[in-house]
């Protein structure tokens, strides 16, 4: 039954704008429409908002499924953190993770991220001391594909006559670090295969190995963090509960277990959309947050599909990979269990990211090539008071959908005892490497509960359970076909898929989106 995120909401027929998903690029297209005076109705298929943003609560713990952590918006100066002020009338706070915000686990050596770019070149200057130049020019580059970015995502935000004009011009200069791998790069400065597979640390971020990601995604998730990083002080559901504040103040709403089933297109106009229990809702805007596969696969009929190449335009982009993620309880505070807010990253010391990745994928039974460790409770200063003496851990790692496919179709919790088996086994291999790092906290766990991509199906709506919506390739990048304007009057994307994945890259998405709609220059407006 379709309920209101709110108590008690009058629902009309028409809106000013209807937004598919709470994700953090809607609901921030949804703050920028409120803040200019429309009425926005949100629908949101899940129990709750938020989309990777929100939290769940079992057996006395909460967790947060989609943020770890947020680069640059302890400065409140930064575009994130003035975007985030703005969307949120200034509600969401931000708690300091610390000096070191990531470290590299590779075999018994350890390599911290630390906060600062000066800090972050000396840091890896004395770990590889004959490669400064090489650290030197790397750190330059993630700073010029940064730089170039802005024009690229202006061209995204133009009307489709400025943007065949002057797109190409706006374009090119990202289009030369994103069309670029990011092996390719990094090797272009080094033969130091330690310091590419540490420099490639944080790939998890982005769910592709270096020799097959995009570079100019991992500059931006790598600049993201070179000033640490944080996390929302009350934990990520704060992003949705403070942003539905100021939808609210529009007279718009979020509804939850609102599950929309299609988009009511007339001669190529979109007029509003039907939802699974039959219920339609009217606009002349609608927006999807939804991802390119599922807006295009599932939300609009197949004669409009083929009519605009939207199939054909899938069949250039792939979905991420998927992931699985054990959530850990724990008695007792994060001090007496001397939990760390710094994030591991544990790779394999045999391989490099891109071989490790291969040997799993061809058996999933070989070591994990990668494992993340977080520790939320840690990072979020409120959180003792929410969660008196106790704490949690996330271990993530990659899961093929592939070898889930077998339990397609069966519903969560009772998907049957061969399913239990297996995740059991990921959960004793996950619990492996977290004692090797942590090994007091054998015998403290309290609870503990594996997420697969199946998981991520069921909540999130991501088809194949993919982690971050389409892959970071170098082709993804030029398309041109992920902007938030599609043929099809007043209909409209938003989220990851159109930017990058990440909470930054759907929150900007979000604005993009606005700006495409409303032509006003909201930038200029957030930074006023
Ligand atoms: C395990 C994990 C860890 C992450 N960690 C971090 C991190 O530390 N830092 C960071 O910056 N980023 C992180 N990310 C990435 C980040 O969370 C996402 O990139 C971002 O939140 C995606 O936002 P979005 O706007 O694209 O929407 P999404 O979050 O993808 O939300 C889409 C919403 O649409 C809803 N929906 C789908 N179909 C329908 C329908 N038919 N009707 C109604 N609603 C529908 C879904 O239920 C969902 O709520 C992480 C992601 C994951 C999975």
């Amino acid at each position: 039954m379709i309920q209101s995120y709110k108590q008690k909401v009058e629902l009309s027929e028409n809106y000013d704008a209807i937004i598919i998903g709470s994700g953090m690029g809607s609901l921030t297209t949804a703050a920028l429409l409120s803040k200019e005076g429309k009425k926005v109705l949100v629908l949101e298929r899940h129990y709750t908002a938020g989309g990777f943003t929100h939290v769940f609560k079992r057996k006395g713990y909460e967790w947060d499924v989609g943020i770890h952590y947020i680069g640059e918006v302890q400065n409140p100066n930064t575009p994130i953190r003035k975007m985030f002020d703005y969307v949120s009338n200034n509600q969401l706070k931000w708690a300091d993770m610390g000096e070191v915000y990531d470290k590299i686990v590779i075999g018994d050596k350890t390599y911290d991220f630390v906060k600062g770019v000066k800090n972050f070149k000396s840091k890896m200057h004395e770990y590889f001391p004959n490669d400064v130049k090489a650290i030197n020019d790397y750190v330059q580059l993630v700073f010029d594909s940064n730089k170039s970015m802005k024009k690229f995502y202006l061209d995204k935000s133009l009307p489709n006559f400025l943007s065949n004009f002057l797109g190409f011009f706006l374009r090119k200069e990202y289009l030369k670090f994103s069309s670029r791998t990011t092996y390719e790069v990094i090797s272009s400065l080094t033969e130091n295969k330690e310091l590419i597979k540490v420099l490639t640390g944080q790939y998890g971020d982005y769910g592709l190995p270096p020799k097959q990601s995009s570079f100019a995604m991992h500059a931006s998730v790598v600049k993201h963090y070179f000033n640490g990083g944080s996390f929302p002080v009350g934990g990520s559901s704060q992003i949705a509960k403070t942003i539905d504040k100021v939808i609210e103040s529009s007279e718009g709403t979020i509804l939850t277990k609102a599950e929309v089933s299609s988009i009511i297109i007339e001669n190529n106009t979109a007029k509003g959309v039907v939802m699974s229990d039959g219920k339609k809702f009217y606009s002349d805007l609608i927006i999807s947050g939804t991802g390119v596969f599922h807006t295009y696969n599932n939300l609009i009929n197949e004669k409009i599909r083929i009519k605009h190449g939207f199939d054909k335009n899938l069949t250039k982009v792939t979905p991420s990979v998927a992931h699985g993620c054990l959530y850990i309880g724990l008695n007792g505070t994060s001090e007496e269990l001397k939990l760390p807010k710094s994030n591991l990253w544990i790779y394999p010391k045999d391989l490099d990211h891109d071989s490790a990745v291969s040997r799993y994928l061809k058996d999933n039974d070989s070591e994990f090539p990668l494992v993340y460790i977080s520790f939320a409770s840690s990072k979020d200063p409120s959180w003792q008071s929410r969660y008196p003496n106790k704490s949690t851990i996330d271990v993530i790692t990659l899961l093929p959908y592939e070898r889930f496919l077998k339990w397609e179709g069966t519903s969560w919790m009772k998907r049957g005892e061969d399913y239990e088996k297996l995740k059991v086994k990921i959960t004793n291999r996950l619990l492996d490497h977290l004692y090797d790092q942590l090994p007091h906290l054998k015998g403290k766990i309290d609870c503990c509960e594996l997420s697969s991509p199946l998981t991520t199906k069921n909540f999130v709506n991501y088809n194949k359970g993919e982690l971050y919506g389409i892959d970071h390739t170098p082709t993804r990048f030029s398309q041109k076909f992920l902007r938030p304007k599609t043929p099809i009057k007043g209909l409209y994307l938003t989220g990851q898929d159109i930017v990058s994945a990440g909470v930054g890259g759907a929150l900007f998405s979000g604005l993009i989106t606005a700006s495409a709609i409303t032509k006003v220059n909201f930038m200029k407006k957030i930074y006023k």
